[in-house]
């Protein structure tokens, strides 16, 4: 039977799974569901018994047709498995189906030995190396409550939005992405690391939730203004209108046709162009002015070469190259906030 499985922040994917103590036709049917769920997504390479609700250590994994698998063990049930023996480690990128929104770079063994019970209660050895051990690893995690979010690093550097398959996204988008998934992660009352950076975002969290903002998009938008622009958002102020014009601002800066500034104003714009994350909302509001005929269009026209001029700067790359430093630079700033 084909079984949902639970999204994240649903509790029982938190919730450590109770060791199987009977061999029969209970956990023939947890198996075949696990199976038949499985098999409803593409690609899927493993899925724990939590992730269906049955808080039983039960996992499934299969990387059979798996490029960076060229041995499988092929479809396998490992009943109250435990890893005996690790060796090396290495980073690699990994999904969860219970994280949709995200896949994450996690830190894992090379290597290992596990011994689980098959499904009749016969012990059962496995030593699997590579994608297949990251697999297998993984899915065990799921059995103790632990997410590929609670593996990483940092939340800043190594969890990725997942591409929704049109085209390539702006780093802006990217950007409004990432902090949406931060903020329901706060939202939602978890922490993930014990990072001032989380502290941060809780804490914006918290406060607009004091004026009744309760919505993650809008939590994120005042804590991505927070943080580009260094300085509170007026709490009593956030609107949905806030947060459309903070997403308008972020994901415009991709836009090749951004507008110039005047001679006049050029060393303001210096400035601001020494502070990356002021760049990305500055020039983002007056693209966004320009793109939409907002109030401030009018003041813009004309001033394309200066400005131009001034972010073109040291580098013949232009603009594209500039959001790279500019993306570049707040992940390095997001970090510092980690630290
Ligand atoms: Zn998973």
């Amino acid at each position: 039977m084909i079984r949902e499985v639970l999204v994240y922040p649903d509790r029982r994917l938190k919730t450590p799974a109770a060791p199987v103590a009977t061999f029969g036709p209970a956990l023939r049917r947890l198996a075949a569901d696990l199976l038949d769920t499985a098999r409803e997504y593409p690609r899927t390479v493993g899925l724990a018994a939590t992730q269906i609700g049955a808080m039983w250590r039960v996992v499934f994994v299969d990387c059979t047709g798996h490029p960076k698998v060229p041995d499988p063990l092929g479809p396998t049930i490992l009943v109250n498995p435990r890893v005996v023996a690790a060796d090396g480690a290495e980073t690699g990128r990994e999904g969860c189906l219970s994280l949709p929104d995200i896949t994450a770079d996690v830190r894992r063994p090379v290597a290992i030995t596990v011994e689980a019970r098959d499904l009749d209660g016969r012990p059962l050895r496995v030593e699997v190396e590579g994608f297949e051990a990251r697999v297998v690893l993984h899915e065990i995690d799921h059995l103790d409550g632990v997410l590929i979010l609670d593996r990483v690093a940092s939340l800043a550097r190594d969890v990725f939005p997942r591409r929704s398959g049109r085209g390539k996204r702006s780093p802006g988008a990217v950007l409004v992405e990432r902090a949406a998934t931060l903020a329901r992660l706060a939202h939602a009352g978890q922490r993930y690391n014990e990072s001032p950076y989380t502290d941060h975002l809780e804490a914006v969290a918290g406060t607009l939730r004091e004026h009744g903002v309760d919505d993650p998009e809008l939590i994120a938008a005042a804590w991505l203004h927070d943080v580009v622009e260094d300085t509170p958002v007026d709490a009593s102020a956030v609107s949905e209108e806030f947060g459309a014009r903070v997403g308008a601002i972020v994901s415009a800066v991709s836009l090749p046709d951004w507008p110039d500034q005047d001679a006049a104003r050029r060393d303001s714009w210096t400035r601001i162009a020494a502070t990356p994350a002021a760049v990305v909302v500055k020039l983002g509001d007056r693209v966004a002015n320009v793109r939409t005929g907002g109030p401030k269009a009018r003041k813009y026209v004309g001033q394309q070469e200066a400005f131009r001029a001034i972010l073109a700067g040291a580098d013949a790359g232009g603009f594209d190259a500039q959001v790279a430093r500019l993306w570049a630079s707040l992940d390095a700033a997001l970090a510092g906030l980690e630290s």
